[in-house]
């Protein structure tokens, strides 16, 4: 089924310089970028887009991260989109992830993990609409 997700070249990868590196990552995969743009999000920003995660012991360091440089945000278009960009980024923890993700590749550790992704279809719907308006969604 052709879907969308949500990604997120975090802080940690833009200053890494590894924005191409994870684009021909994706595109290599036959994934459409549909939508792309360079954003530094606020405190206050990085609350609300993880606002799923507050009160857990993580929250105002993973906050503080998310907002404490630019993000390159994408929307991705392709069949089963959602599991398969997962897969190209590896678990949560990057001790955890398979050989060759992008996460067990770059990672510094559990909180600055390079990438975000979409896990369902309801928080993509909700992420992309965060991010991006109908006119900067190409197609
Ligand atoms: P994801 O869907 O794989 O990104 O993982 P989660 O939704 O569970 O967590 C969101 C983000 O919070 C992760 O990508 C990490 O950047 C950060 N994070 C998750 N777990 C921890 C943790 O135990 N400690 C810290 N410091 N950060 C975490």
């Amino acid at each position: 089924m052709i879907e969308k997700t949500l990604s997120i070249i975090k802080p940690d990868g833009v200053s890494k310089n590894l924005i191409g590196d994870i684009i021909k990552r994706i595109e290599g995969q036959g994934l459409k970028v549909k939508a792309m743009k360079m954003i530094h999000m606020s405190k206050e920003q990085a609350k609300d887009f993880y606002a799923v995660h507050d009160g857990k012991p993580f929250f105002e360091s993973v906050t503080d991260f998310m907002s404490s440089g630019p993000c390159v945000v994408m929307i991705l278009e392709g069949g089963d989109v959602i599991k398969k960009y997962r897969d190209l980024m590896g678990a949560t923890n990057f001790e955890d992830a398979e050989e060759g993700t992008i996460r067990r590749e770059f990672a510094t550790n559990i909180e600055k993990n390079v990438v975000h992704g979409s896990d369902a279809p309801e928080t993509a719907a909700f992420e992309i609409g965060y991010f991006f308006n109908a006119l900067e969604i190409v197609g």
